[in-house]
């Protein structure tokens, strides 16, 4: 099995080769971002080990571009405890796990060797409601073949409105689901990005797909307004 550790930490990318060579994996090296991506496309590696600061591209980038170009080599994260992003970002944009620093060695070689049996997983399916569309695995949203851009909550928004099609979902579910529970949120703000998607989705294409349903919360429509 061949691995491709991303570490700028150059005493720990060390300390990880030396570890995982001797526990009888091959290993190659990368310290910047930019490094890392250009190694991991060459298709050559059964698992990435990939911290998520990086100097030159971030490891979440890094995840991105490769699943955005169909590469679904597993990626275990590391990231740092309160760091600039949460744990979920990185198995949002496409990661299979993640540890957060400081990682015990014994628990990130197990955590590798369940990824590399599950081996690379299918890549997840495009939602679609109507001519709406949401791709999970490039994060592309499109219209009638129109591409229409999302920032990430929307894009999340979006996303959980379509894996639950024709169903209300509730402001407090919406919370729960699309934003950090450690955030404390009016739940107000649903609305105020429920009013964003419309403007995006909806009302350049002359459609109505978002209904509010009083009282109880919003509704996508299946067959995309
Ligand atoms: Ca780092």
């Amino acid at each position: 099995m061949r691995l491709l550790v991303v570490e700028d930490e150059v005493r720990l990318a060390r300390a990880l080769r030396e570890g995982l060579q001797a526990d009888g994996f091959a290993v190659d090296v990368a310290h910047t971002g930019p490094a890392g991506l250009d190694l991991a496309r060459s298709g050559e590696y059964d698992a990435v080990v990939l911290d998520v600061m990086l100097p030159g591209l971030s490891g979440y980038r890094v995840v991105e571009s490769l699943r955005a170009e169909g590469n679904w080599v597993p990626i275990l994260l590391l990231s740092a405890k309160d760091g600039e992003y949460d744990q979920a970002d990185g198995l949002d944009v496409g990661a299979d796990d993640y540890l957060t620093k400081p990682f015990s060695y014994v628990v990130l070689v197990a955590r590798l060797r369940a990824l590399l049996r599950r081996g690379v997983r299918a890549r997840p399916v495009v939602l679609a409601a109507g001519d709406l569309r949401l791709d999970p695995a490039s994060r592309r949203v499109s219209r009638g073949g129109a591409e229409v851009t999302l920032t990430g909550r929307e894009f999340a928004l979006l996303e959980y409105l379509l894996r639950h099609l024709d169903r209300v979902v509730s402001k407090t579910e919406i919370l729960d689901h699309v934003w950090d529970a450690a955030e404390d949120i009016d739940p107000n703000t649903v609305e105020v990005y429920i009013g964003y998607l419309r403007r995006k989705v909806d009302a350049p294409f002359g459609r109505r797909s978002l209904e509010t349903v009083r009282g109880a919360g919003y509704r996508l429509a299946a067959d995309g307004g």
